[in-house]
């Protein structure tokens, strides 16, 4: 369904991130546990995109396979890096004929050990051009195309300090034609709230959706640091994983009840929905909605 669909009929959304697994006994243990996230009935899924290799493949096929076996709206990730315009140009036929409706359109970061960005597009507000320009060809079975998400950085991407500059670049993706801005992760609910009152300010009325991540691991929550930079670990939530450390199971659910508490605050919020890092695993997500007292994201639609 096309986002801008998803957003009429959801007043509320949740949605889901996955990764390719990497083996097939990854895939087969994938395919297990989306059932359980298949219960609690988000809006969207989507998929993320690899910096290079075969990976990159991975993402077409688990997101045909979540539409065909999991029977959830599923949202590719695609990137610029190292892909010339006729290379996007085939990737998006090749969803569209495919019958895939939206895109998650970004710039990526380059693979690890390169220095210099071999992409006919520099920027995602250029490959959300693209995509837009896509439905202009006639090869969609929607008539306006895919719809387009782009990210968005409520505590900065660091490769822009300017934080004025860094809105103009998030407003030319919405003027591009992006239809939805998903969050980068965040642990600290008043730097969101802050964003989203600058992105109103800079004229922004794309929805924005509030992207959480639960702390399952200590090395997780280190990665995370790497991962996403520029994101803040408020001093409470780094003594409360401390506390816990000598205790795999202690500093997960310290994880979890930080993350239950972010989105019951962002719902009180009237936040427009939630984007949650799943990093494939079920048991995070699925204790947060028993944490809010709800067995699906219906409930949480008040
Ligand atoms: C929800 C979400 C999902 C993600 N999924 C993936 C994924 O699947 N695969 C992956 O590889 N990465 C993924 N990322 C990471 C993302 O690719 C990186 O953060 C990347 O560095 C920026 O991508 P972007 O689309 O925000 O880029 P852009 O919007 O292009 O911005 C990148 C940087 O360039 C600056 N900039 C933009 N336009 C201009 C301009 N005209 N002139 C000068 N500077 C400019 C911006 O301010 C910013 O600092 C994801 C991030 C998020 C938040």
């Amino acid at each position: 369904m096309h986002l801008v669909d998803v957003l009429a009929r959801d007043s509320f959304t949740a949605s889901f991130e996955f990764f390719p697994p990497k083996n097939e006994a990854g895939w087969d243990s994938f395919f297990t546990t989306i059932t359980d996230f298949g219960k609690l009935r988000p809006s969207f899924v989507s998929v993320t995109y690899g910096a290079g290799g075969s990976t990159r493949q991975f993402t077409h096929d688990l997101v045909v396979r979540i539409g065909k076996e999991a029977g959830l709206d599923a949202m590719p990730h695609l990137t610029c890096v190292n892909h010339s315009a006729q290379d996007i140009d085939r990737i998006l036929s090749r969803y569209a004929e495919a019958g895939v409706s939206n895109i998650l359109a970004l710039r990526g970061d380059l693979p690890s050990g390169t220095t210099a960005l071999t992409s006919d597009y520099s920027y995602a507000s250029d490959l959300v051009q693209a995509v837009r320009a896509f439905a202009q060809s006639g090869r969609h079975p929607d008539p306006r195309g895919f719809g387009i998400a782009v990210a968005g950085y409520p505590e900065g991407h660091p490769q822009t300090p300017n934080t004025l500059v860094q809105m103009d670049h998030l407003k030319a993706k919405c003027d591009a034609g992006a239809d939805l801005i998903i969050s980068q992760l965040f642990f600290d609910n008043h730097a969101f709230y802050d964003w989203r009152e600058r992105c109103e300010l800079a004229g922004i009325k794309t929805p924005i959706l509030a992207g959480i991540m639960p702390i399952t691991t200590v090395t997780g929550l280190k990665r995370m640091a790497e991962l996403a930079g520029g994101t803040k670990f408020p001093a409470a939530l780094l003594r409360a994983v401390r506390r816990a450390q000598d205790d795999a199971d202690a500093v997960s659910r310290v994880g979890i009840h930080w993350a239950t508490e972010q989105c019951r605050d962002l719902l009180d919020h009237g936040v427009r929905g939630i984007h949650f890092y799943t990093l494939n695993r079920s048991d995070a997500t699925r204790k947060i909605y028993e944490n809010l007292g709800v067995s699906s994201t219906d409930a949480l639609r008040l």
